[in-house]
């Protein structure tokens, strides 16, 4: 048997490398760059991002979400969660180790679905970071219920022509390619109705209605899109027709789990900032840290950061040892639960803590809490992952027919007195 909570030295070095390296040289970016690390057409961006980047990838440390024959170290998700709680402190850390959202998911299923000649024009180019990609989903009338969604693509001769709108497709605005997915089967069973298509993101037909940004963010990512007679060749459906759910598992499963483990740090971030205002502050005759209702928030948010990372962890663990995200659903939607909770309780304290300046734009935490909500929805809302524990652990039980519950205590000590009926016999007699 192995249990053990213990990182091998060698891996060890390289958190330390990057733990230097992400507050040393990519922290600062978030404080002077007004674009976005997404912006893969900016020249300015370019000059100072790819640098960072070839850094990366001297250590070894590109693309570590991937194995080898796509370019990554095959490392795994365990250790893929120690490097992401270091470099989730920073907007640029993802991108500058080339394992930003969507794109390790959408090169997840290009991998997987693409053809040779879709993984030669995308997928080479997006594990290099040169292009970025978008995941079109979620519809203005609602994410949480994919089997509501009415984008549709129909098959007219060697095409596919999409119609319809799609709502937060993030990243729409740089993005080369787009992972859209439509229902191409009205008739079929709720989750066989919808297929997942590349759509070249120059495709006529594809429009922008609207940009919008998350609370006060300065880049706009997020867009309202309308397709209208939309064009893709009948080879770039990805996967089967009607199969667009499973498709879908394959980012969201990794996704999820990926947004945790850079939520965790923030989290930490958070934490690190509070303690630090704590053991400065004087009022009322001592330092804030003195104070028991202060030693309160640094004690619960440590509670809750370190329960939170631990779930994380050994999910990241089960999902090496499994190989099967379809093994780990329950664990991955508990995390996401988790995730937006934790992160606005500890960010909520740490403003607090700091009192008015805590507040003001010159602080993180007005942006972490708003944030904390951005976690709360994106790849589906707290709620319907609550109902996925819910419903797999009620799986692992049964119930009776019986008028009392199988705990009732009289039923209990009748079945114990039968058991030991010679040990009561010969107890009573003596
Ligand atoms: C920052 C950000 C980035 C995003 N990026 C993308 C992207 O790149 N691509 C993409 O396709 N989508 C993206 N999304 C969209 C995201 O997936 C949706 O917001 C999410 O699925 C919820 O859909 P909705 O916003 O339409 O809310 P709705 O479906 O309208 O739900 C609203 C609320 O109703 C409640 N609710 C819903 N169902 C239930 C239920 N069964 N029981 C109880 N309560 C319920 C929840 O509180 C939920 O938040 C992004 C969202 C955010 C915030």
């Amino acid at each position: 048997m192995s249990w053990g909570f213990s990182t091998d030295p060698i891996f060890q070095a390289k958190l330390d490398w990057i733990e230097r390296f992400v507050r040393e040289e990519v922290e600062p970016l978030d404080h002077i760059c007004d674009f976005s690390p997404y912006d893969v057409h900016n020249a300015r961006r370019n000059a100072i991002v790819k640098p960072l980047q070839a850094k990366v990838r001297e250590q070894q440390l590109w693309a570590c979400h991937l194995e080898p024959d796509h370019g990554g170290q095959g490392y795994g998700q365990l250790k893929l969660a120690l490097m992401n709680e270091i470099l989730g402190r920073s907007a640029f850390g993802p991108t500058v180790f080339g394992i930003q959202a969507p794109d390790t998911g959408n090169g997840e299923i290009l991998a997987k679905f693409g053809t040779e000649a879709q993984k030669a024009k995308y997928l080479q180019p997006l594990l290099d970071n040169d292009i970025v990609s978008c995941f079109s989903m979620t519809e203005p009338r609602g994410g949480s219920d994919p089997t509501q969604f009415t984008c549709k693509a129909e098959l007219v001769g060697d095409e596919w022509v999409i119609n319809g709108e799609k709502w937060f497709s993030s990243h729409a605005h740089v993005a080369s390619f787009l992972i859209t997915m439509a229902v191409t089967d009205p008739d079929a069973a709720r989750h066989n109705r919808l297929s997942a298509f590349i759509v070249p993101a120059d495709t006529p037909g594809l429009e922008i209605v609207k940009n919008m940004p998350h609370g006060n963010s300065a880049w706009p990512s997020h867009a309202y899109l309308r397709y209208t007679d939309v064009r893709v060749p009948r080879d770039h459906l990805l996967g089967e027709r009607g199969g667009g759910f499973t498709v879908a598992q394959t980012r969201l499963g990794g996704g999820r789990i990926h947004h945790a483990m850079r939520t965790l740090a923030q989290c930490k971030k958070a934490l690190d900032m509070m303690c630090e205002r704590a053991l400065s502050r004087f009022t009322q005759g001592g330092l804030l840290s003195e104070k028991q209702l202060v030693q309160e928030k640094i004690g619960d948010s440590w509670m809750e950061i370190e329960q939170f990372r631990l779930l994380l962890l050994q999910t990241a663990w089960k999902i090496d040892e499994y190989n099967d995200y379809k093994k780990v659903l329950r664990d991955i939607a508990a995390v996401k639960v988790l995730m937006p909770k934790v992160m606005h309780d500890v960010a909520s304290r740490a403003l607090q803590i700091h009192g008015s300046l805590g507040l003001t734009p010159d602080m993180p935490f007005i942006d972490q809490v708003m944030d904390s909500y951005h976690t709360g929805l994106a790849d589906g809302p707290t709620e319907i992952h609550k109902l996925t524990v819910a419903k797999l652990t009620l799986r692992e039980h049964k119930g009776t027919d019986d008028l009392f519950p199988t705990g009732y205590i009289p039923y209990q000590r009748e079945a114990a007195l039968k058991k030991y009926a010679d040990w009561v016999e010969q107890d009573i007699a003596a």
